[in-house]
């Protein structure tokens, strides 16, 4: 008895035989045949050449992935870049033109793998399908090309497979419009579009806050039209950005026809609903829509309608501050070492996803601020509970990535699995939550989506769907046995004849007297009797010959057909198909009734994050003793026992103890200042950062690492830390500095937080104290902000004398038998040195250099102290920073409304009824 794997219709089939009819079929790279010799006529251009240079010109800027098979195939230049940036083997196929056609490949089967690789390198793909069956073109003539389509283009912005995706990580592609409000200035439109998830956010801000915006969405790629991509004050800001930009031309960007696309898209008469949203706001989100039809072609995600975040109820934070607290990402570039990676305890991706959002957006909103952190308070507070909901959490996989793939028609068995596995963990949650009484308003909102939800299609996925399931959907084995009555039957059959095969394979050897007669399946000739070389010749005489039909002759073998076969092969093939087609048929029925739900799964997906969020937080909050922090209207900064969480965390892998530290920053009418001084690895730059952290953990609704805290809203957070020189850029470190305190100095207001650490150091000694020095009084008269200003030049101390809220303080540090010994205890007052030698040695200086360097030290402050600096303290008359602050520029003319009114106006963007109206109103003006 010969085993039933022989049998299998799909096992790898012994000819590289193509599917396709066309004569480029077989790929030459895989059978190692040459395909060149019948091309007599060299400068012929071959049917499929034609039809895929024509693909090709329309997709320009993508690599084409042209399907053939079993493979997607690159021709061309394309096929030199993919095979040096993948890697595989570049090789040629026919020629073009008289050219050989350089050409590589990729299995279908493994096309994602490739395709990740490519788009993290930058690059964009068309994908393009057979869009019908070969057998269908072969109808129209041997020689007739398989119709093809591009189906996607695939771009760093617009991904959703799996495997592709950063689970915790929103893949948002941003488009911006932008218009007119005034001669010089502009308002731009913001709307971030994560194809994968359905996220539509839309916002708005003016050219100064442009950066910061992007900075918080971390787009992957972002959709510039002309305008704005050719405009040179933007230029730094696309250059520096790591996403990747894609030039957008004005299609779609005009705000009538892009407020039509999204009407239709939501299928509304009016957007009212959504929110009320300016011009420039619609304009964006109908190019994001235009873009989603440009690269999904047929496929439709499910959107979810656009969200609008209030104007300013997001912390201000630019994008040097979000570097240099290293608030997602560390200055490398890594999330293993940043503030979200420490604090992240999350179970979910969704909730991942969340976490990294409001990290990336605190709140500025009183009163949501404390929404949030009641709901985390109250799973600090009720341990079981969180542990209850976070162990059902961790049961519950990427909804909404799982739902997005089936709405795009790009899901498969498993996909169907992770939306039931979602559901049913969205009602376990729901039942939990619901017996939970004083649930705070975050919690018992997400509890009432999730109990609203109707859930009996999970259970409908559960009967259907097999235990084990397949990656892809197309060969069927997905649904359960005993489901569905027809399919059981299809499936019966198909054993049924793979059996009867078997008992022909060992009636076929009996009648021919060979033990080693096979019955196998190819692709080629379908089912065949294949026998050793001296029994085939027998076959090929009477009486045997009536019965077996020769079809091949192999090295030492030959193949033959019978009559028996072929019906056989008739009644398994039609069995298989009819299998999976009701397998498919069912798949699209589960999937278009989930795409009808897809509406309500989306917000469960979303309450599934806020309660993992919270319980998130709330665990955190509960190991690492972090309190709640109030957060107030008031210009408070007051914390106890302050500590840096991820500092911290390295200290603790260590065994080492952090020591916390308080800060009182606390001002009525306007902040205070803290001067720091002490040693390098005194603390100095931790301590900054780890206020600016707890401003930061405090406004996203978190509990922070501190005895206590209380904060009053920060507006705009600032950090200028560390030095970075910016060669990339054509800056050095100084320049850098400097761009980066001229903006801490024009834009703080009264009410925010600034860190400035080491202003000055890049140049000469006396033009970096004067520059530190002017910067300290700018921000004490007229920025008047709470600051953390960290500095070496101890002649800056001396400030404290006359400016009232500023106070000095130091690093303690400690002498040991002639070693340093840093306390990172904070006290009041300034370092009495800086002990830069002691660190000079510990860090390996040569004993020699150390030495000379003692001697020029003393020396120099020999010298000091005949012309001592600090005189300059009562000589200069304090700068008259809020006096210049407060005079108007040259150029700041009057206020003209009419003017005004005219400037706001874009003739371009107009109907010829808005003009009319508009003429109107400046006439009702005068
Ligand atoms: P500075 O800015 O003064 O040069 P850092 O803030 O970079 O010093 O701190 C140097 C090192 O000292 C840190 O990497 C950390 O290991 C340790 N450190 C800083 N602050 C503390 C603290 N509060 N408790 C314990 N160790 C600390």
């Amino acid at each position: 008895m010969p085993s039933q794997a022989a049998y299998r219709p799909d096992e790898p089939t012994d000819s590289a035989a193509s599917p396709v009819a066309e004569d480029m079929a077989v790929r030459p790279a895989l059978a190692g045949e040459s395909r060149t010799g019948k091309a007599a006529d060299d400068t012929r251009v071959t049917p499929m050449m034609a039809q895929y240079v024509e693909i090709k010109a329309a997709n320009p800027d993508c690599l084409l992935f042209y399907r053939m098979g079993d493979f997607y195939e690159l021709f061309f230049e394309d096929a030199e870049i993919a095979s040096r940036a993948l890697g595989i083997v570049l090789t040629k196929r026919g020629k073009h033109l008289g050219q050989d056609i350089p050409m590589c490949g990729v299995p279908v089967e493994r096309a994602d793998d490739y395709l990740q690789r490519l788009i993290a390198l930058g690059h964009r793909v068309a994908v393009c399908e057979q869009t019908e069956d070969p057998a269908e073109a072969k109808k129209r003539g041997s020689k007739s090309v398989v119709r093809r389509d591009v189906v996607r283009l695939v771009t760093p912005g617009t991904i959703t497979e799996d495997r592709l995706l950063d689970p915790g990580r929103a893949n948002l592609f941003l488009a911006i419009a932008r218009r007119r409000v005034s001669d010089t200035a502009w308002c731009y439109g913001l709307a971030a579009v994560d194809i994968s998830t359905g996220r539509f956010l839309i916002s708005e801000t003016d050219a100064a806050g442009l950066p910061a915006e992007i900075a918080r969405l971390e787009p992957r790629e972002i959709l510039l039209p002309d305008g704005i991509l050719d405009d040179p004050d933007l230029g730094p800001l696309w250059r520096e950005n790591r996403a990747a930009i894609t030039p957008l031309a004005r299609d779609g960007l005009d705000p009538t026809s892009a407020e039509r696309r999204l009407k239709e898209h939501f299928g509304v008469a009016t957007l009212d609903a959504y929110g009320t949203f300016s011009r420039a706001e619609i304009a964006a989100a109908g190019s994001a829509l235009y873009y989603v039809e440009k690269t999904q072609f047929e496929s439709r995600p499910v959107l979810h309608p656009p969200e609008r975040g209030a104007v300013g109820a997001a912390l201000a934070i630019d994008a040097a501050t979000r570097a240099n607290l290293e608030l997602t990402r560390t200055l490398a570039g890594e999330r293993a070492g940043s503030l979200l990676a420490a604090i992240d305890c999350t179970v979910t991706p969704g909730g991942a996803r969340l976490l990294a959002e409001r990290l990336a957006g605190p709140l500025t909103d009183v009163r949501a601020i404390a929404g949030r952190q009641e709901a985390v308070a109250f799973l600090v507070d009720a341990g079981d509970l969180r542990e209850r909901l976070r162990s059902i959490l961790k049961q519950s996989p990427d909804l909404a990535r799982a739902l997005s793939r089936l709405g795009l028609g790009r899901g498969g068995p498993r996909d169907l699995a992770c939306v039931r596995d979602g559901l049913l963990a969205a009602r376990h949650l729901g039942t939990v939550l619901g017996i939970t009484p004083g649930l705070p308003r975050d919690l018992e909102e997400a509890a009432s989506v999730l109990r609203a939800l109707d859930t009996s299609i999970a259970d409908d996925l559960s009967a259907a769907l097999a235990d084990d399931l397949p990656l892809l959907k197309r060969d069927g084995g997905f649904i359960r046995q005993g489901f569905h009555g027809e399919l059981d039957e299809a499936r019966e059959l198909q054993q049924d004849s793979r059996r009867f095969i078997a008992a022909l394979q060992s009636r076929y050897a009996n009648e021919t007297g060979c033990r080693t007669l096979r019955v196998k399946h190819n692709h080629m000739i379908g089912y065949f009797v294949e026998v050793p070389q001296n029994v085939g010749e027998d076959l090929l005489k009477p009486p045997l010959k009536d019965v077996f039909v020769h079809r091949q002759t192999m090295a030492g073998a030959m193949r033959f057909s019978t009559l028996e076969l072929g019906e056989l092969e008739a009644k398994i093939a039609s069995a298989s198909d009819r299998a999976v087609r009701i397998e498919l048929g069912l798949f699209d029925a589960m999937t278009q009734r989930l795409v009808t739900l897809s509406a309500a799964i989306a917000s469960a997906a979303d309450a599934i994050a806020v309660v993992d969020v919270t319980a998130a937080l709330a665990d955190l909050a509960a190991r690492l003793a972090w309190t709640r922090p109030v957060v107030d209207d008031s210009l408070s900064f007051a914390v106890e026992g302050g500590r840096h969480p991820v500092v911290e965390a390295a200290l603790r892998r260590d065994g080492t103890a952090f020591i916390a530290n308080d800060a009182d920053l606390s001002g009525d009418g306007a902040g205070r200042i803290l001067l720091i001084t002490g040693p390098n690895m005194g603390g100095k730059s931790t301590y900054l950062r780890q206020n600016a952290l707890m401003v930061v953990l405090a406004q996203m609704g978190s509990f922070v690492p501190a005895r206590s805290a209380r904060i009053g809203v920060v507006d705009r957070l600032f950090s200028r830390v560390g030095a970075a020189d910016d060669l990339a850029r054509g800056r050095s470190t100084f320049m850098v500095e400097m761009v980066e305190t001229a903006a801490i100095l024009n834009q703080a207001t009264h009410r925010s937080l600034v860190i400035l650490d080491e202003i000055g150091r890049g140049t000469a000694t006396f033009d970096g104290l004067s520059i530190a020095w002017a910067a300290i009084e700018h921000l004490h008269e007229a920025n008047r902000c709470r600051a953390l200003f960290a500095t070496h030049f101890h002649e800056l101390t001396a400030l404290a004398d006359r400016l009232p809220r500023l106070a000095n303080a130091t690093l303690k540090v400690t002498e040991w038998s002639g070693e340093v010994v840093f306390l990172h205890e904070v006290v009041p007052g300034a370092a009495d040195r800086s002990y830069g030698l002691q660190v000079a040695r510990l860090a390996g200086l040569p004993h020699a250099v150390v030495e000379r360097a003692r001697t020029i030290l003393s020396e120099l402050e020999r010298s000091d102290r005949e012309r001592p600096k600090r005189a300059l303290v009562d000589d200069l008359p304090l700068f008259a920073v809020a006096a210049v602050a407060a005079k108007p520029g040259p150029q700041a003319p009057k206020a003209d409304p009419l003017r005004e009114a005219l400037d706001a106006l874009d003739p371009d963007a107009m109907t010829p009824r808005e003009a009319l109206d508009a003429l109107y109103a400046l006439k009702a003006q005068r």
